[in-house]
């Protein structure tokens, strides 16, 4: 069961220029910049309640974050939506049995300490979707 949003992934091409936007203009406070060397990124967590914001900055020009900018006219955006649930092996079972494209088979350590996975967004509406939970 998905038991709420994680975080909403926000692609930034620098995110020390990112987040005075974050900091001054919303007073949010970034809790931890981490870099996902396998994923090629480096990431930076703003709480609010109980949802990131996790800003998500390419380290290298083959980072799928690179390319996303570059498809979104050399502008960040809205990346991704972020579910979190304690069973991520069931969660990705029922996606797939009811015809949800995964675009990870196997989860794999994210930033943050979780586990994760992604849906394809051409089978779930457009909005790129990952499954979180924390590592155990
Ligand atoms: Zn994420």
């Amino acid at each position: 069961m998905l038991t709420k949003i994680d975080h909403l992934g926000i692609a930034v091409s620098s995110i020390e220029q990112s987040l005075p936007y974050y900091e001054k203009v919303l007073g949010l406070k970034c809790e931890k910049i981490e870099t996902v060397g396998s994923q090629q990124v480096k990431t930076a967590f703003i709480t609010i309640g109980e949802v990131h914001i996790e800003l998500l900055e390419p380290t290298s020009p083959e980072s799928t974050i690179a390319k996303f900018i570059e498809k979104n006219g050399g502008r960040g955006g809205l990346h991704h939506v972020a579910y979190y649930t304690d069973d991520l092996e069931g969660q990705l079972k029922q996606a797939a049995d009811n015809g949800a494209t995964l675009l990870n088979e196997k989860p794999f350590d994210g930033a943050n300490n979780k586990r994760v996975a992604f849906l394809h967004p051409k089978s779930t509406g457009g909005v790129l979707t990952e499954f979180c939970t924390d590592k155990k």
